[in-house]
């Protein structure tokens, strides 16, 4: 089921005399396509979690429409717009087994979908089969691990077979490893069961690893939608740019004279089609190439093994961050003796952003 927003806005007011209103989220106005599964992605307080309660009606917009497929749900309760939802804290109940958690949303099935015990037993235990916790049924959630326990919320969220898939930072309580290993999971039961899902998540890497889109959004605002590797290559903005990423991209107060693009002194790129002025200059870290005859020069700090590939630590005054970080082939030779280090920089990984505005400055034949 495909889910369209058209220009939601939610406005929460102020609370008391002078207090002002929050624009938790502005204008969203995308459409999320049947079967994908799509990551919501920012920092805290960007509205993220609002924008997931505009889809399940836990909230109502301030203005706007949501769409599911053609049909308008803008002012449909929640419990009637057929939406799992799974929280962070996975709320289940602590007295009632893993059987009797995940038939709970079906007790309240009437007419025609009412189910008996038994149909409800068996359907809890195909879901519970899916998510791999078959194993588990008459446990109380105090017997299980917290993977465990977030794949019966899992579990209670689809036994309805909802028609689009609501989790809201599902893996933050998770331990680094489990997290690892139950975003996979999510992927695989999303990708098993073809429900649109959307994912609520700070990190960058979760997001990046399991969706088919990110959606980036800063201060209620989408800041740009698109496939993960299209969002890393291409961020809209400066902001995009420095919040995906690991470790982050470079950037660098720099100008454009004649088509050359300047980091200080140093010439460092033909940037055809960009007229002089000031620029940011961002750099991934896999932008640098080690060149004894290149034309950026960073003063060495140290380099880092990290096995496969190496991290060459230098400084830069022009550098935004306290650090230059590079990451190159381990076979190569870095004389760690040196004061200097010299780098050519990859143009297609040297990406310009207006001083001001923070927009993409394309150059060269790009667009
Ligand atoms: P986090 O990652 O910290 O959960 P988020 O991106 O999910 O953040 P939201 O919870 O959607 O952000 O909040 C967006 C903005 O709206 C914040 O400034 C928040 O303080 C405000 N906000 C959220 N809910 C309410 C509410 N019920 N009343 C007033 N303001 C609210």
């Amino acid at each position: 089921m495909k889910v369209v927003l058209q220009n939601v806005t939610k406005i929460f007011p102020g609370r008391g005399r002078g207090a002002s209103d929050t624009v938790a989220a502005s204008n969203l106005d995308f459409e999320i396509p049947d079967g994908e599964l799509i990551a919501l992605l920012g920092p805290s307080g960007c509205g993220k979690s609002t924008t997931l309660n505009l889809i399940s009606g836990l909230q109502k917009p301030t203005s706007g429409r949501i769409l599911f497929g053609e049909d308008d749900v803008t002012d449909l309760p929640p419990e009637n717009r057929g939406v799992g939802l799974v929280f962070q804290n996975y709320a289940l109940y602590p007295h009632l087994s893993v059987t009797d958690n995940i038939t709970f949303p079906l007790g309240n099935l009437r007419g025609k979908d009412r189910m008996s015990k038994a149909e409800m037993k068996q359907k809890a235990y195909e879901i519970a089969k899916l998510v791999q916790i078959d194993g588990l049924m008459d446990r109380k959630p105090g017997e299980l691990s917290g993977g465990q326990q977030q794949r019966v919320a899992i579990a209670r969220a689809l036994v309805k077979m909802p028609k689009i898939l609501l989790l809201d930072e599902p893996l933050s309580n998770l331990d680094a490893r489990l997290r690892l290993q139950t975003r996979e999971e999510i992927k695989r039961i999303q990708r098993e069961t073809g429900i649109t899902t959307v994912f609520v998540t700070h990190d960058q890497d979760e997001a990046m690893s399991i969706s088919d889109r990110i959606i980036v959004m800063k201060e209620g605002v989408v800041q740009q939608i698109g496939k993960p590797q299209e969002v890393y290559d291409s961020p809209a903005n400066l902001f995009v740019a420095n919040f995906l990423g690991t470790p982050p991209i470079n950037v660098f107060s720099a100008s454009v004279k004649g088509e050359k693009l300047y980091i200080g002194e140093d010439c460092v790129l033909d940037v055809k089609n960009v007229p002089d002025g000031e620029v940011w200059a961002a750099v991934r870290p896999e932008g640098f190439v080690l060149d004894e005859n290149g034309p950026m020069k960073c003063a060495l700090d140290r380099v880092e093994v990290m096995g496969r590939d190496i991290s060459v630590v230098s400084e830069n005054e022009n550098s935004v961050n306290p650090v230059v970080r590079s990451i190159i082939s381990a076979e190569n030779r870095v004389d760690i003796s040196s004061k200097t280090v010299r780098f050519r920089l990859k143009p297609f990984k040297t990406l310009l952003f207006d001083k001001k505005t923070e927009d993409r400055v394309f150059f060269g034949d790009d667009k």
